[in-house]
């Protein structure tokens, strides 16, 4: 089966250029200039997919997701079947998510049991970070295993104490064994004994309403954990990567650890781009639709993340998926802030955010590529499989109308959760055909994909250590 997809203009990391994509089954086999004979001899017999006014790009790649992920009592609403699809909807073709290990269990159990809940049900490839709830001999043991057969990343909370909460020595040990075996330290960093205090006085003054989840989990607290995280990685050496970082401090704490030759790096979300501490404290329960840790933040810190994302403090954008409807399942806090489950539906829209990063001019057309999809799979070990549109790399390619406005709408969304977080939104752009590894997923406004179709990518590691 060949492809040919042609009149577009292809964006890359180093930027753009008119040209047509040669795909043969899975693979793309060749980049060559329109018109040229290359083009016109594969043309013939060839599927043809007409990309004119379209800017072409690789599969986006979202690697921090959380579908049918156990939390609060309860799961995130997107099963790996629709949270895929909707993943798909727009224009992400890789998942990495995070499989988890109980307390008090082994890691290989969890990712089993991940590794079967995905088996069968995806639209599109994914792979899986592991979640380390327990730290002991025996998991860091199990960790170099993992390593060998594609699971290189582990993270760790300094969040949630009694969840997945470990300790400053926990974390020191997994990071000695990251040393040796090459593993990213990926760190949910956030001061959860301090935050905890701060959330049960709140609850004892009354103070139940969702706009607390802010006030408790204050911005020094990120910071803080931020730079022991740093701190830590930098005695054992271990390469460290941010999750959804969100504050001014905690990107300065890691600009300074880069600037000074560690391997530290981080990423943002869409959320902490475009939300506020103001959505929290939305009237009535609304706020609720908005409760993630770490929680939203004040505006001003926006710009500050947005230049991040241009200067490479930050170097990623991922989403932190982790839906749950407003009935039912927010709702489980009406009385209490600290149990509306925490996390936010997102993985339909990294894309068309981010690409209003580049229709305002806080980042380039090729920056906007670089940070979706090229520096995450070279930073989680699937490149140049993944992330770049090049001889030998999978057909994982997505055709984006650059002038198409749309208005984000939970009436529109394919995600499988009853609220949008951005209801009412309007913006530029918008994804218009999705191709993963040369099948048709999405086309002209169609699913047109299959839910056995996403294969299981075992990773190397990360490619940007010093
Ligand atoms: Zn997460």
């Amino acid at each position: 089966m060949r492809t040919l997809i042609s009149g577009g203009t292809v964006v890359g990391p180093t930027g753009a250029q008119a040209a047509d994509i040669l795909v043969e089954d899975e693979r793309i086999v060749a980049l060559a200039a329109p018109g040229s004979q290359v083009v016109t001899a594969f043309a013939e017999g060839a599927r043809l997919i007409d990309a004119s006014g379209r800017l072409v790009v690789p599969g986006g790649i979202d690697v921090h997701t959380h579908m049918e992920m156990p939390f609060g009592g309860t799961y995130s609403s997107d099963t790996f079947e629709t949270g895929t699809r909707a993943a798909a909807w727009g224009g992400t073709t890789t998942i990495v998510d995070f499989a988890v290990q109980r307390k008090g269990e082994a890691l290989r159990p969890g990712l089993d049991a991940w590794l079967a809940k995905a088996e069968g049900n995806c639209a599109i490839d994914y792979g899986f970070h592991m979640i380390v709830s327990d730290v002991n001999e025996q998991s860091c043991q199990e960790m170099d295993v993992l390593v060998d057969e594609g699971v290189t990343s582990f993270k760790l909370f300094m969040a949630y104490p009694g969840v997945f909460y470990s300790t400053d020595g926990e974390i020191l040990r997994a990071m000695q064994q990251a040393r040796t075996n090459g593993a990213t330290i990926m760190m949910h960093a956030e001061n959860g004994i301090a935050i905890d205090l701060l959330v049960s006085q709140a609850l004892s003054r009354g103070e139940t309403a969702p706009r607390f989840h802010a006030s408790t989990r204050p911005d020094e607290l990120e910071a803080e954990a931020t730079s022991r995280a740093i701190a830590l990685a930098k005695v054992t050496g271990a390469p460290l990567y941010i999750v959804h970082l969100t504050t001014t401090g905690a990107m300065e704490a890691v600009a300074e650890a880069r600037g000074q030759g560690q391997n530290a790096f981080a990423e943002t979300c869409p959320q902490y781009l475009f939300l506020s501490a103001d959505d929290l404290a939305r009237e009535g329960f609304e706020g609720a639709k908005y409760v993630c840790s770490p929680p939203l933040r004040a505006r001003e810190h926006q710009a500050n993340l947005w230049r991040g994302l241009r200067t490479d403090d930050l170097s990623v954008v991922s989403t932190d998926h982790c839906p749950f409807c407003f009935k039912e399942q927010k709702e489980l806090g009406r009385e209490d802030f600290s149990k509306i489950p925490n996390g936010l539906p997102v993985v339909e829209h990294r894309i068309d955010l981010t690409y209003q990063g580049v229709v305002t001019g806080e980042i380039s057309l090729a920056r906007w590529v670089e940070v979706n999809a090229t520096t995450p799979a070279r930073m989680f070990g699937l490149y140049p499989r993944k992330g770049v549109l090049a001889p030998g790399s999978d057909a994982d390619i997505v055709l984006y109308d650059p002038s198409a406005t749309q208005t984000i709408s939970s009436t529109t969304h394919h995600m499988n959760v009853d609220y949008s977080a951005f209801e009412g939104l309007a913006i530029t752009g918008r994804v218009d055909t999705v191709m993963s590894r040369g099948r048709l997923v999405i086309e002209a406004g169609r699913y047109v994909g299959d839910k056995g179709h996403g294969r299981y990518l075992p990773r190397k590691t990360n490619e940007y250590l010093m």
